[in-house]
């Protein structure tokens, strides 16, 4: 069965296949972290729906909150009409909502995915300032659909203001921390202040709080203060995307609490759903300018995933697995980095909570023109920031494709290997950042510390194969 489902799925399905392609398996059984597959193998899933299965696999909560529906004859469809198990949802979800939100927030449920919610937020921010131009950054990722893919990655576009985001590693700057990221700060002050930018007005400013797909980046909470004073400042709102970040994935319920700051708008997708599809935007009460019927939607009302989702929302919360993910995370992290310390081939490692990225680099290779990441003083930056025009167009290609601040190049190969060597050895493990150098780690938040011990050993033994 196995090796017949494989060859018809690749003769059949589209070439845009993406997980399918790396990961050959045919899971048929799923519990927690582990997945078995129709060959009778069984691996550890730190792949976890890329990052959607907060409690694992079918957690005996979710299973029970899904059956509860079934069982009790509720309908399954119903549009966007108010029912008991959408009330549960929406109060449980407030619950859990920072502060500053939670007691003037709307929710506008999306459907079904975290892209559609990305679309809704953007909408909505464009209606309720009457402006069009968008604030997004370097490296994002916010899904597929039109409004997100510009929002997203290096694609040009004229209504999108494309910011570097800072990170130590391979900072845009050549120089990483606080200074890296004030210069990041300055940039995007640089933009707004510029009439000539084209989008000195925008509509909003969008921003993941880790970087997911984007190679596991987290934004300094310092940084993120600044961007908060900034777009409060001019009245721009502030939209939060955390799709993949949200639900206790990096050490705190929702990621900007980190850093203390309010966002104006949430999007929020994945994990919220219970491992079953749901999308929503929440937002400050004063931004909900639209007119009844201004966002619609059929598969609004998933009563399955609002169940799963009150259910997983509530134990996340109930049994502190946020408190859990940073201590294991920060353990994982630690680990990690003297894993580092003995392959030169992994150049930086990454992450909050259990949302941890390790990148492979070439050990001998130079990165070239703009620094090495270690005499950097932030001269080109200073540079760049002087020069002009600071438009749209023409200053990403300047910070992205500069690898100042990276002491090695990119070794998309060897991560490739490395995922191949962890799934010989029961692991599965994602590729992320922009050069597919990045192994990503997700396990679900329940992940016991003998599986995170098991989990590194497979990782460990693979980049020691990988590297031979
Ligand atoms: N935003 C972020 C931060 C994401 O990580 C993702 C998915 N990886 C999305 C949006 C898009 O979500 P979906 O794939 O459900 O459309």
């Amino acid at each position: 069965a196995h090796e017949g489902i494989l060859r018809r799925q690749s003769a059949r399905e589209s070439a845009a296949r993406t997980y399918a392609r790396a990961l050959p398996i045919v899971p048929v059984r799923a519990r927690g972290l582990t997945i078995e597959g129709a060959d009778g193998r069984r691996y550890l899933d730190c792949l976890s729906g890329a990052g959607t299965l907060a409690l694992g696999h079918n957690h005996p909560v979710v299973l029970e909150a899904i059956r509860k529906v079934l069982d009790s004859g509720a309908p399954l469809h119903v549009l966007d009409l108010a029912t008991p198990v959408k009330d549960a949802f929406v109060t449980e979800l407030f619950h859990t909502l920072p502060r500053g939100l939670a007691d003037h927030a709307r929710v506008q449920f999306c459907g079904p995915a975290g892209t559609d919610a990305v679309e809704a937020a953007l909408k909505l921010v464009r209606t309720a300032t009457g402006r069009t131009g968008l604030l997004a950054f370097t490296g994002a990722y916010h899904g597929m659909t039109a409004g997100a893919l510009d929002a997203s990655g290096d694609a040009p576009d004229v209504r999108v203001a494309r910011l570097p985001y800072p990170q130590d590693y391979r900072c845009p700057f050549g120089v990483g921390g606080p200074r890296g990221a004030e210069l990041a700060t300055r940039w995007t002050e640089s933009v707004l202040d510029d009439p000539k930018s084209g989008v000195p007005h925008p509509a909003g400013m969008i921003l993941e709080p880790v970087q997911g797909e984007g190679g596991v980046i987290p934004a300094p909470d310092a940084w993120m203060r600044r961007m908060r004073e900034i777009t409060a400042a001019r009245s721009i709102p502030l939209i939060a995307d955390e799709v993949q970040t949200g639900v206790g994935r990096t050490g705190a319920f929702w990621a900007v609490e980190h850093s203390g700051i309010t966002p104006d708008v949430m999007v929020l997708s994945k994990a919220i759903g219970g491992s079953l599809p749901l999308a929503v935007v929440v937002y400050r009460d004063d931004l909900d300018v639209w007119e009844p019927g201004a966002h619609a939607g059929t598969f609004r009302g998933n009563q399955l995933a609002m169940a799963a989702g009150t259910a997983t929302l509530a134990y996340v919360r109930e049994n502190r697995l946020a408190e859990r993910a940073a201590t294991l995370g920060s353990r994982m992290l630690d680990q990690l980095r003297s894993l580092a310390g003995e392959f030169p081939c992994i150049g930086d490692v990454r992450g909050r909570g259990l949302m941890i990225g390790v990148e492979l680099v070439d050990a001998e290779g130079d990165c070239g023109r703009l620094g090495d990441g270690t005499s950097g003083d932030g001269g080109a930056a200073d540079a760049l920031l002087g020069s002009e025009p600071l438009n749209g167009g023409v200053t990403p290609a300047v910070v992205q494709d500069s690898r100042a601040g990276s002491p090695r190049p990119a070794d998309p190969e060897l991560a490739a290997a490395v995922q191949r060597e962890c799934l010989r050895r029961g692991l599965i493990v994602e590729l992320g950042g922009r050069h597919a150098s990045v192994v990503r780690l997700l396990p679900p938040l329940t992940i016991s510390e003998e599986q995170a011990a098991a989990v590194f050993d497979r990782l460990a033994d693979a980049v020691e194969a990988a590297a031979r």
